[in-house]
C-alpha cells in the first residue's frame, strides 16, 4: 500500500537527527509525520489523526492553527519579519513588554528577551551573578537547585538541572550547583499531606542557605511542578518559605515558569498560588501559545539599577541572541494574551481540570498505579511494578513507550516521561475528548503493565 507517511519517514531518516532520541529506535518505532493541525488534533499524511494530549511538548495553549493567532502573525508578517533589538525597537515588543509587566507581580518591571527557554534561564543565572558582581560581591557565584529539577539543555542550564538522563554524561563540563532534596510529594510518608511534606522538606533548603548564602547568587526552582523529571508536584507553602529565606539570606530567587506559566497550574502563574514574587521570572513555551520560539526574563528595578551606569564602568549586561524579541513571535504572544483577556481561560480550565481528575480517578486502584497527582491542567499517573513496596519498573523495560504506541493506535498523542503517563492538553480540549484520553490511558497502562 502506498503510504505518504512512509515516504516522508524514509526521507527524514536519511538526513535528520531528532531531539532527545536514540535514533536506532526508529528501526522499529515509526516516526509520525504531521501535515496539519487543527484545535487539539494533529493529522498525518495518510489522514490519521492524533489528539495532542501533551500540547506538543507543553507549548500549545489554544490548539493548533488558531484563527486569531494566525491572523495576528499574518498581519505582522506583512509589515516587519525581524529587526535587531539592540539600538532598535518595534511596536510588538513594546506592547508585549507593557502587558507582561502588567500581568506579573508589581515588582517585575523589566523584560529581557531571548529565543528559547534554556537561553532565558542562562540570562537569569548570568544576570543574578552579574548583579552581585556589580555590587562588589563577586564571590556570590553559586546556585542552589532542587533534586529532579530541569531548566534546559545547554551547558549552563544542565549545571543547575538534575535529571540524570540528560545530565550525567556531560557532568565533567558543567558548573557545580548546590543540590537540595526536592519537596516532591510523591516521596511523602503515607497519610502525610502535601503541605506537611513540603514544609518538612524545607529544612534542607534552610540548611543549604545558612551554609552557602555568602557564596550563592540565587536559588532556582520550577514553581509547583517539576515537569521534566516526571510531573513531580509540591505545595505552594514551600515557595513562601523559600521567598522568606532568600530575603533573609540575601540570595535571589529565580522562578522558572517556562513550563508552568500561562495557566497550566490553575492560576496564570504558579507563583501566584504562593503569593510570592521572584527576582527573576523566566517564561517561554505558552508565551506564544506554542507558535514561535520566544522567551523572556522579567526582573525588578533593583536588579536593573545595578547595571545602569556610564558605559566606561562596564556594568552593562552584554548578552544577546540573534532573534531576540522577534516581531512575529511577539505578535503570537500578543494574540495569546488577548485570548486570555477575552475568555475566562482560568475559570474554564478549572472545570476541565476537575473533569480530568474525575475521568481517571478509578485508576488509583490499578495494581500498577503508584499515584495519580494533579495540579491544575497537569495530571500524572505513575506506573509502578509494586506500588505497595514502592518498587518502580526498571527503566530498561521502557513501559512508557508501550503506552505511547497504544495511544497512537487510538488517535491520541500521549508521550510518557519514563513510567509517568500524563495529560497536559491544550485548553480547547472538551469533556468528551478528555474521556477519550482517559480510556486510552487506561488501556495503554493495562497493556504496558501486563
Ligand atoms: C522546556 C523547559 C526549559 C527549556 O526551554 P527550551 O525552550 O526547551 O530551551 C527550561 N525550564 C523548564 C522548566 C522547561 O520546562
Amino acid at each position: 500500500m502506498a503510504s505518504r507517511n512512509r515516504a516522508l519517514i524514509e526521507r527524514d531518516l536519511e538526513v535528520l537527527w531528532h531531539p532527545t532520541t536514540q535514533m536506532k529506535d526508529h528501526e522499529w518505532l515509526p516516526l509520525v509525520p504531521i501535515r496539519r493541525g487543527e484545535g487539539v488534533w494533529l493529522y498525518d499524511l495518510d489522514g490519521n489523526r492524533y489528539l495532542d494530549a501533551i500540547s506538543s511538548w507543553w507549548v500549545n495553549l489554544f490548539g493548533h492553527a488558531h484563527p486569531q493567532i494566525n491572523q495576528r502573525i499574518r498581519e505582522q508578517l506583512d509589515n516587519l519579519e525581524h529587526v535587531l533589538l539592540a539600538g532598535f525597537t518595534h511596536e510588538p515588543v513594546v506592547e508585549l513588554s507593557e502587558q507582561l509587566v502588567e500581568i506579573t507581580p508589581v515588582s517585575l518591571t523589566r523584560c529581557f528577551y531571548t529565543d528559547n527557554g534554556s537561553s532565558a534561564v542562562e540570562v537569569a543565572l548570568k544576570m543574578s551573578y552579574h548583579y552581585w558582581h556589580n555590587r562588589g560581591q563577586a564571590e556570590k557565584r553559586r546556585f542552589i537547585t532542587l533534586s529532579g529539577s530541569y531548566h534546559g539543555e545547554t551547558l549552563g542550564t544542565l549545571g543547575v538541572g538534575d535529571v540524570a538522563l540528560y545530565k550525567e554524561t556531560y557532568k565533567p563540563l558543567l558548573m557545580e550547583a548546590i543540590t537540595v532534596p526536592s519537596p516532591d510529594c510523591f516521596q511523602r510518608e503515607p497519610g502525610q499531606s502535601w503541605e506537611d511534606h513540603s514544609r518538612a522538606m524545607f529544612v534542607h533548603m534552610d540548611q543549604a542557605l545558612a551554609e552557602h548564602a555568602g557564596e550563592t547568587a540565587a536559588v532556582i526552582v520550577e514553581p509547583l511542578v517539576q515537569c521534566a523529571t516526571g510531573m513531580r508536584m509540591y505545595h505552594p507553602v514551600y515557595l513562601q518559605l523559600l521567598r522568606e529565606a532568600c530575603d533573609r539570606h540575601g540570595v535571589h530567587l529565580i522562578a522558572d515558569e517556562i513550563a508552568v506559566g500561562f495557566g497550566r497550574t490553575g492560576s496564570l502563574f504558579a507563583c501566584e498560588q504562593a503569593g510570592i514574587c521572584a527576582d527573576f521570572l523566566c517564561l517561554s513555551k505558552g508565551l506564544t501559545a506554542g507558535y514561535l520560539p520566544l522567551a523572556v526574563v522579567l526582573t525588578t528595578d533593583q536588579v536593573y539599577e545595578a547595571f545602569y551606569d556610564d558605559y566606561a564602568t562596564l556594568r552593562a549586561f552584554m548578552h544577546s541572541h540573534s532573534y531576540t524579541g522577534n516581531p512575529l513571535a511577539c505578535s503570537a504572544a500578543l494574540a495569546t494574551l488577548e485570548l486570555f483577556r477575552e475568555q475566562d481561560v482560568i475559570g474554564r480550565n478549572r472545570e476541565l481540570a476537575e473533569h480530568m481528575g474525575d475521568a481517571v480517578a478509578h485508576l488509583a486502584e490499578h495494581p500498577h498505579v503508584g499515584e495519580i497527582r494533579q495540579t491544575g491542567m497537569i495530571l500524572a499517573i505513575e506506573m509502578m511494578q509494586d506500588p505497595a513496596n514502592r518498587v518502580p519498573y526498571p527503566f530498561q523495560e521502557r513501559r512508557g513507550i508501550r503506552v505511547y504506541q497504544h495511544a497512537l493506535s487510538r488517535e491520541a498523542l500521549l508521550r510518557p516521561l519514563g513510567n509517568v503517563v500524563y495529560f497536559m492538553p491544550p485548553y480547547v480540549i472538551n469533556e468528551d475528548q478528555i474521556d477519550h484520553l482517559a480510556r486510552v490511558a487506561e488501556e495503554g497502562i493495562e497493556h504496558a503493565t501486563r
